[in-house]
């Protein structure tokens, strides 16, 4: 069992009175979980240590930008050399250079990409040059898949006839929502009926061709085939949202396993190797309609940052000569059959582990098939997760803390770790069994 988190405990009730909720991104607050966010002190290989000196496995992984784990020693090194040249110069630099050159040279659908500093920013770029090369304002998007919180995008299914999604956070004016159209996923139909309620209006169809933002929700090859023929057919511009996929199933993301390739495509995570870094790329035509060669204003002061671009160069380098994928893919397997092998020698029951690549997701409830849409997630998801979670945690295996958010695995989870996980995860039932 894990020390009592003392001092994670004084940091949150000091971090508690100068930021909202303690921390700088919302999950990270615990608030699905319940409990005291762990203050990390650092992290190795697939292993976390808090401030009170108790150590985790982590599956959170910084939420996907890590493939071979904490503190890789090739991107440290080339981190630490980019730094030792400086670390903004504001100008024209060769590391951004060669990071695009791979990129290009390896992903057929991007002829000219542009870095930015991360996913939501990505997405706001790629969406402005859709509606600027078609001439259109709508958008529409897929209920569960999360762009980052850019306003557009930001929404949720209306309940009027026209469609029109309504704001899903404060702050977000009704007329930017009204713009997005919200469909579900796995149900072509539905895409069909929206693009032909409004023909000639919709700029883009937007989507995480994995999504993995509320729960792991992998979509049939043909519905993703079927909805970027209807986008077409339509003169909308097809927009894979790959910030977690990308790099992460495969060097060339859902694109190349799908053999769809993107109108536009927008990557972030893996492609900074735990750096701010996010890119929106496509074909060339449509890429220069970016400032400074076409009319579409986008810029950024600490974009490509050297010391960011050296951490995605040398990360994308090895994911391209040494490819870890089928390793990945294995070990995520083997380790989700345990856990699934496990709950049911417990009697832990309804569970399931929705896997894909190196990402997992725990399904706690009644699921009737594969979960592919927000509404077939069972209503036991949220309470039965934050159980599972704090039971653990306590055994030292750290969880992303929410029900609706993906585990990741990295080449630094060795086959012992995964072993001593799973051990975890067997104890961790039983006193979930022992409660009342
Ligand atoms: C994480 C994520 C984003 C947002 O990226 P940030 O770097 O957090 O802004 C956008 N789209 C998808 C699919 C993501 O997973």
């Amino acid at each position: 069992m894990t020390r009592t988190p003392a001092t994670s405990q004084a940091l949150f009730e000091r971090a508690l009175r100068v930021a909202p909720g303690g921390v700088h991104s919302p999950v990270r607050a615990f608030r699905g979980v319940g409990g005291t966010p762990r203050f990390i002190r650092e992290a190795r290989g697939c292993r976390l240590t808090d401030v009170d000196g108790n150590t985790y496995i982590d599956f959170c992984m910084s939420w996907g930008p890590l493939p071979f784990g904490h503190g890789d020693p090739e991107v440290h090194e080339a981190t630490r050399s980019a730094l030792s040249r400086g670390w903004s110069y504001g100008a024209a630099e060769t590391g951004s250079l060669e990071l695009a050159e791979l990129m290009t040279s390896r992903l057929p659908w991007v002829e000219k990409l542009r870095f930015v500093n991360s996913g939501t920013e990505a997405v706001m770029s790629a969406l402005r040059v859709a509606r600027a090369a078609t001439g259109r304002a709508r958008v529409i998007k897929f209920e569960g898949c999360y762009h980052g919180h850019v306003d557009s995008m930001l929404v949720k299914a209306g309940s009027g006839l026209a469609d029109m999604a309504q704001p899903d956070s404060a702050g977000i004016a009704k007329h930017v929502a009204a713009d997005t159209l919200v469909a579900p996923l796995d149900d072509e139909a539905r895409v069909r009926e929206l693009f032909d309620a409004q023909p000639g209006e919709v700029a883009a169809l937007i989507i995480e061709p994995l999504p993995a933002n509320y729960g792991l929700l992998v979509q049939r090859a043909d519905f993703l085939k079927e909805i970027a023929g209807i986008a077409r057919r339509h003169g909308a511009l097809v927009i894979f949202d790959e910030v977690i996929s990308g790099f992460r199933i495969g060097f060339g993301g859902m694109a190349a396993q799908l053999g769809i390739a993107p109108d536009l495509v927008t990557y972030g995570k893996v492609i900074g190797g735990g750096f701010p870094v996010g890119a929106y790329g496509g074909r060339a035509a449509l890429m220069d309609l970016v400032a400074p060669v076409g009319p579409v204003y986008q810029a950024g002061t600490l974009s490509a940052n050297p010391v960011a671009m050296a951490a995605g160069l040398a990360t994308l380098r090895k994911l391209d000569t040494a490819p870890p994928y089928a390793a990945l893919e294995a070990s995520t397997r083997s380790f989700a059959a345990q856990m699934t092998a496990t709950a049911r020698a417990k009697g832990f029951e309804p569970f399931a582990v929705q896997h894909a690549s190196s990402l997992f997701w725990p399904v706690l409830g009644e699921m009737r098939s594969a979960v592919r849409t927000v509404a077939a997630i069972p209503g036991t998801q949220r309470e039965r997760f934050a159980k599972l979670f704090h039971a653990l945690l306590d055994r030292g295996v750290y969880l992303a803390p929410s029900g609706f958010e993906v585990g990741f695995l990295s080449t630094a989870h060795g086959t012992d770790d995964l072993a001593q996980a799973a051990a975890a995860f067997g104890a961790a039932l039983e006193t979930l069994r022992a409660q009342p």
